[in-house]
């Protein structure tokens, strides 16, 4: 799997990384979950994405112990390149650092490798960036980055001191949400962000798409590995495809290795047009 340099200090963002949206949620489901976390790990997956959001802290408590087990195993934590994200209405000054050490905690972990602001809220993106630095500064998180921003956002953090150390966004983007494609993804490249794209299934629908499984037939893949793939496949871009089942989760890792061939890229081109006009950034 290829990594996308990020700026600043700390290790590479590996290409693809497994989402944790509504893990965690229910105390019922859990040991499952754990396992599922703990077997993706242990089958090659190096980038796990969280937030407290995800279950109210649920999500980051699953990976906590999941990677314990991982761990004691034999995985070093420095393996794994892990992702959480604050609330915009707990991204204050000492609201940020706070709602991180409370991240910290339920991960298991004294370090985050990126953290990110959820979605842009009513706090000043200033006083959250200076949160974000000085977090960086005491070592808490290697980086820091946003979600949901769209170009004139990401503008807007450009122009607050310290704001261009911003080093990934992470936004909905998928074959069939390509918006981003138009301004957005060039912006970011221009300005040395990675783009880390959400919802690359689109939440599963797109495994069930009969025109890209038309085409997953022409390369010899399975339908969500030709999602995951044209993602992957474009330069400085992420994909965090979520996946419990066992089967799922082997799959998407294997599409990490795949090369298009240039008769399969012709026709998604075809299939699925970049958007003419600029879209408003869609968000799930
Ligand atoms: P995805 O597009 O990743 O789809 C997940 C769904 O697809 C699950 O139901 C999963 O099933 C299914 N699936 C996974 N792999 C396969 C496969 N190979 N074949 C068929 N079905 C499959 O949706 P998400 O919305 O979860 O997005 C991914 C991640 O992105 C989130 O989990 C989260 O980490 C992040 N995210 C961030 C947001 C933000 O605002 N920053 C917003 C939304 C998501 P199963 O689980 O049963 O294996």
């Amino acid at each position: 799997m290829h990594s996308i340099p990020l700026p600043g200090t700390g290790p590479a963002l590996p290409a693809l990384g497994l989402g944790t949206w509504r893990i965690g949620e229910s105390k019922v489901r859990r040991p499952l979950e754990v396992k599922a976390v703990r077997s993706a790990l242990e089958m090659g997956w190096r980038l796990v994405d969280t937030a407290e959001m995800y279950g109210e802290g649920g999500s980051e408590e699953v990976i906590g112990l999941a990677l314990a087990e991982a761990q004691r195993g034999g995985l070093r934590r420095e393996e794994l390149f892990l992702v959480s994200k604050v609330y915009p209405h707990n991204a204050s000054r000492q609201g940020t650092v706070a709602a991180c050490e409370r991240s910290l905690r339920r991960l298991g972990v004294d370090r985050l490798d990126l953290y990110l602001l959820h979605w842009r809220g009513s706090v000043p993106l200033a006083e959250t960036v200076q949160a974000l630095q000085a977090l960086v500064a005491a070592g808490r998180i290697a980086r820091w980055g946003v979600s949901n921003f769209d170009v004139d956002d990401m503008q807007a953090l450009w122009s607050v001191p310290g704001g261009d150390t911003c080093a990934a966004n992470q936004v909905y983007y998928s074959i069939t949400e390509r918006g981003p494609a138009h301004s957005l993804l060039p912006w970011l490249r221009a300005h040395g962000v990675a783009l880390m794209a959400y919802s690359p299934l689109d939440q599963g629908a797109l495994a069930e798409d009969a025109a890209l499984q038309a085409l997953a037939e022409r390369q010899g893949c399975s339908t969500a590995q030709l999602a995951l793939a044209w993602l992957l496949a474009q330069p400085g871009v992420n994909a965090l495809p979520k996946a419990v089942g066992e089967a799922h989760l082997r799959e998407n890792l294997a599409a990490a290795e795949i090369v298009l061939t240039d008769e399969v890229k012709a026709g998604l081109a075809q299939r699925y047009p970049a958007p003419a006009r600029k879209p408003p950034l869609a968000m799930i």
